[in-house]
């Protein structure tokens, strides 16, 4: 059993009074992980001051140094990565095979962090000045604040606080308390990989205690936000009233646009590991199947015959391909959502319910349901589980003006052979990524990630574009011998 502990100024914090948190495993709610109590306004207010006091020294330390931490922080959890991904699939419940999965994109994204901190140059322009030299630079925002989901409890975070730390920024780390051990795990990597006291600080407590501290505290001067649109909306509607940055990276309703000329199986193949692969809970997951009339029947008939084999388990468990849901919380609000599709007409083709051999984890059978109406609550709304709605459409432009009736524009997918098809839908779907003959999950290093509408407000995270949110842009005009101040161009 592992103490849940808060980082503050190079140490961990033991709290003896407080809101008490336990963390069980989702899939056996007898296997006690770990217990502690939450940071409160008091650590939130010590972890904004020792990062403001480690800034200037941090972000006067030259970029390449900084990426060595970093790359040392990639090194050791590459090294670390079987004992970590046991811990991930312990707390979150995803499979052994996802938490190696989302391990190994961690660390990429680590090395890539730290290669960028080498070529985080600015530009020198020609000005219409004459004898003026310009040039632009970048400099950190300064202290910033990452908040954090339980869905990807390492990932997420490394690809927020490594280039936060490339760029020369400090750190308050504020992770779902939902996965409080795995984002202790990841900041002990980076602390044996040499990040000074206060530079990168760990605070676990709920939103209602410390959110408005940190949202709100005019030290700090940049949000990174992933988790629920609600709550995105909130923290970024917050930051713009006093001036701060804010990126929100939030919630998604994922359509996949199936065609009458697609290859079936593929398609099958693709949603059914879209939507209930990790629960159902990812950001990409697939929850809107947008079929061809033409092919709603056979594609049904093909993702039944593969959901109905799957095995639901603890994830350590050898063959296991789908885990429980986090959390009771969110396996009633499936729950609930399966009862409104059921009351708004739709027609459960499978699941639903609770496999009964599993009485001690939070799991739910993946469901489909058929004869989605694109109006119904279970086509708009997140449910963020193992829920697929499929919405017959008459043809690709209406299978096209079904797919973006939505308020989010995460990701998406269509599966055709007509090339034609294919650069149209890329065009006009309303989405921040776009998958042809493949599911609409996943997502590398090096290749910008986020969304349109209300999945994503602010510059993509990851890949060349993740360092535009933790950096200023300076501008400057060097007049090298005063010739400017008499030009006529003034
Ligand atoms: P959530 O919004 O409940 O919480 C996310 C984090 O924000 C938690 O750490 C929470 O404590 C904190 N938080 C909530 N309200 C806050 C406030 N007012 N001030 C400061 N902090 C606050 O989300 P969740 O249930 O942890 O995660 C699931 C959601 O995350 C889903 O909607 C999913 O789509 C989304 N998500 C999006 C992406 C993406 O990249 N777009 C990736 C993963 C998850």
């Amino acid at each position: 059993m592992t103490e849940v502990r808060n980082f503050i100024r190079g140490e961990w914090i033991s709290k003896r009074e407080g809101r008490e948190i336990e963390v069980r495993n989702p899939a056996d709610q007898d296997e006690l992980l770990g217990k502690g109590i939450l940071a409160s306004a008091r650590e939130a207010e010590a972890a904004i001051a020792a990062a403001s006091e480690a800034l200037p020294a941090w972000a006067r330390m030259p970029a390449p140094k900084r990426g060595e931490i970093v790359e040392r922080a990639a090194d050791l959890l590459r090294a670390e990565q079987d004992e970590v991904a046991r811990l991930l699939t312990r707390e979150e419940g995803k499979t052994l095979a996802d938490a190696k999965g989302e391990i190994y994109r961690a660390y990429n994204v680590l090395n890539y962090t730290a290669g960028q901190s080498r070529r985080m140059g600015g530009t020198t322009i020609p000005s219409e000045l004459p004898r003026n030299f310009a040039y632009t630079m970048r400099q950190p925002l300064g202290v910033v604040a990452l908040i954090t989901p339980w869905n990807f409890p390492v990932c997420i975070p490394a690809w927020k606080i490594a280039p936060a730390l490339a760029a020369g920024n400090t750190v308050i780390f504020k992770p779902s308390s939902t996965t409080p051990l795995t984002a202790a795990a990841l900041v002990e990597i980076f602390e044996r990989s040499g990040v000074p006291p206060g530079v990168l600080n760990l605070l676990v407590g709920s939103s209602s205690d410390i959110g408005d501290l940190l949202t709100r505290d005019k030290r700090v001067r940049g949000i990174s936000f992933t988790g629920s649109s609600e709550n995105g909306t909130q923290i970024y509607t917050t930051c713009a009233a006093r001036g701060a940055k804010s990126q929100c990276e939030m919630g998604g309703k994922n359509p996949v646009v199936v065609l009458e000329d697609a290859d079936v199986a593929l398609a099958a193949d693709g949603i059914v590991s879209g939507a209930f692969g990790s629960t159902g809970q990812r950001c990409t997951a697939t929850s809107r199947a947008i079929v061809e009339e033409s092919v709603a029947d056979e594609l049904i008939n093909q993702m039944v015959t593969r959901v109905s084999k799957w095995k639901l388990g603890n994830g350590l468990d050898l063959g296991v391909q789908m885990g429980p849901l986090v959390s009771a919380q969110q396996r009633q609000t499936v729950e609930e959502y399966i009862e409104i599709g059921k009351r708004e007409g739709a027609k459960l083709v499978i699941g639903g319910g609770r496999p009964s051999c599993l009485p001690r984890g939070f799991f739910v059978e993946p469901t489909i349901f058929d004869r989605v109406h694109p109006q119904h609550r279970i086509a708009r709304e997140e449910i963020f589980g193992p829920v697929l709605s499929v919405i017959r459409a008459k043809d690709y432009e209406q299978a096209l003006e079904f797919a973006n009736t939505s308020d989010y524009g995460l990701t998406s997918s269509i599966y055709t052979n007509d090339a034609g098809r294919i650069f149209d839908f890329c065009e006009r779907i309303e989405a921040g990524m776009v998958h042809v003959n493949s599911p609409t999950v996943g997502g590398e290093a090096q290749i910008p990630f986020g969304g349109m509408k209300s999945s994503g407000v602010g510059e993509r995270e990851q890949g060349p574009t993740a360092l535009d949110f933790y950096t200023d842009l300076k501008v400057v005009y060097i007049d090298y011998t005063g010739a400017a101040r008499t030009s006529k161009f003034y």
